[in-house]
């Protein structure tokens, strides 16, 4: 009998690859096999509706768990693979069940950077954002007058700020760099962010280094910054950031540099063993790239299931991104690494506008802010291969949609 295709690790780009699997009729078996208690879920929420309490945990779910079974999948949740034998084909789980793989996919995702615990890392009351479970041991702590600190000013600490003010909190948030969103955003769309924070009264301190956490009994009570300054705080979330989750295909031999290596149909160094999501790294434009986002782990996990089915297919789909704080909504089409020229566009309605990324003349990237129309004027038009000038980009006379044809 034919081993099956075994999936390790069941978040978003898992559920992807099994949805075209099934969808494209493949008779191989599915075997997923995941270390959270649920089926694979959506993470956006639980830095937005989720923390806030406006979702529910039943709508978090990509599929519901009954789908899996109805299917023909097997899965084993709350079950961590250990180890990878690349000879035998198989891999090992953490209560010594060995599972045989025809193709093996790693869908393994990242894991938030810690603080040292040195500093304070390990006390009661700081956390880090990346499962259902963080949100559900966080949420009790999240009571009007109670004093969040942030550390880390990225999308994950901005929204989860947004959320936090929301539900009556003070906030402070340090960013260690000269200004939030430095690495992934251009000056203008930081400059949008940290206005519309601070007008939310959320007290934002750019580079600006933390020295340590201070305590009382092993309860996080504040941070000493590197002025000496202390600031107070009842709970501290922790967003410096991810790293890939790669230890398995680094412990079995497979080439990894800041994620697993994979080539354009997300193969890894070995041919019977595929990545995809967060834990991937690959080449985007000759540049080695890892993305963190929705759309990467949706389309390489669906690419793959593709490829397993025969199709001739490549990964080279347009990276997009959103964020929600506040009323805003951020989205983003394309990656601007490497840019050159910023060209800033009013939006149509109040409190709307986009920045464009430039690469000498080629357009590469928009973020959109309260702007839809740009952004999906700015996807179609990156989409496709136009460049129009940024002089046509800057003026509001000239419709978005006549560039995109
Ligand atoms: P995951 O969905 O993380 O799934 C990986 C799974 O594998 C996890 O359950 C993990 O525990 C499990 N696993 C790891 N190792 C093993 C093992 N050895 N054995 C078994 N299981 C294992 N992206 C956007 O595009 N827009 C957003 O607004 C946005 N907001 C976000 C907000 C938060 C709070 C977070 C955490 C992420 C957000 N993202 C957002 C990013 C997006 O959710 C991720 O990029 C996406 O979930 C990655 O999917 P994945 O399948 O690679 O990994």
């Amino acid at each position: 009998m034919q081993e099956p295709i075994v999936i390790v690790g069941a978040g978003q780009a898992a559920a992807s690859f099994a949805s075209r699997h099934i969808a494209l009729g493949n008779r191989t078996g599915l075997l997923l096999i995941g270390d959270e208690p649920e089926p694979p879920y959506q993470r956006p929420p639980l830095s937005k509706k989720y923390m806030s309490g406006e979702l529910e945990k039943e709508r978090l779910f990509i599929r519901p768990e009954q789908w899996y079974s109805e299917q023909g999948i097997t899965t084993f949740f709350g079950t961590r693979v250990v180890a990878i034998e690349r000879n035998r084909k198989q891999v090992e789980t953490t209560n010594g069940d060995t599972f045989g793989y025809d193709r093996l996919l790693l869908c393994t995702g990242s894991s938030p950077r810690k603080l040292p615990a040195a500093i304070g890392g390990d006390l009661a009351g700081v956390y880090t954002l990346r499962n259902i479970a963080d949100v559900e041991a966080m949420a009790p702590e999240f009571q009007p007058g109670r004093k969040l600190l942030i550390v880390g000013g990225g999308y994950i600490g901005l929204e989860a700020a947004a959320v936090a003010r929301k539900l009556g909190l003070e906030v402070t948030l340090l960013e260690m760099a000269e200004r939030i969103l430095q690495r992934v955003a251009a000056p203008e769309t930081s400059d949008f962010f940290r206005n519309l924070h601070q007008g939310h009264g959320v007290d934002i301190r750019e580079s600006t280094q933390l020295a340590g956490l201070l305590e009382d009994s092993g309860q996080v009570v504040g941070a000493e910054l590197a002025d000496g300054e202390q600031i107070q705080a009842d709970l501290v979330l922790v967003g410096i950031g991810a790293t890939p989750n790669s230890e398995l295909a680094e412990k079995c031999g497979l080439d990894c540099n800041n994620g697993i290596v994979v080539n354009d149909i997300c193969q890894t160094s070995d041919p019977n063993i595929y990545a995809a999501g967060d834990c991937s790294n690959f080449l985007r434009n000759g540049q080695s790239i890892r993305l963190e986002s929705v759309q990467n782990a949706a389309d390489q996990g669906d690419l793959i299931a593709r490829v397993l089915a025969g199709e001739d297919v490549r990964y080279n789909a347009l990276p997009w991104f959103w964020s929600d704080q506040y009323d805003c909504k951020l989205q983003i089409a394309g990656l601007n690494i490497g840019y050159t020229e910023i060209v800033l566009r009013p939006g149509t309605k109040p409190g709307g506008q986009s920045i464009w990324y430039y690469a000498k003349d080629r357009l590469i990237a928009v973020d959109a802010m309260n702007d839809p129309l740009a952004y999906a004027m700015g996807r179609k038009i990156i989409s496709a291969g136009l460049h129009p000038s940024p002089q046509q980009i800057a003026d509001t006379g000239v419709d978005l949609k006549s560039l995109a044809k």
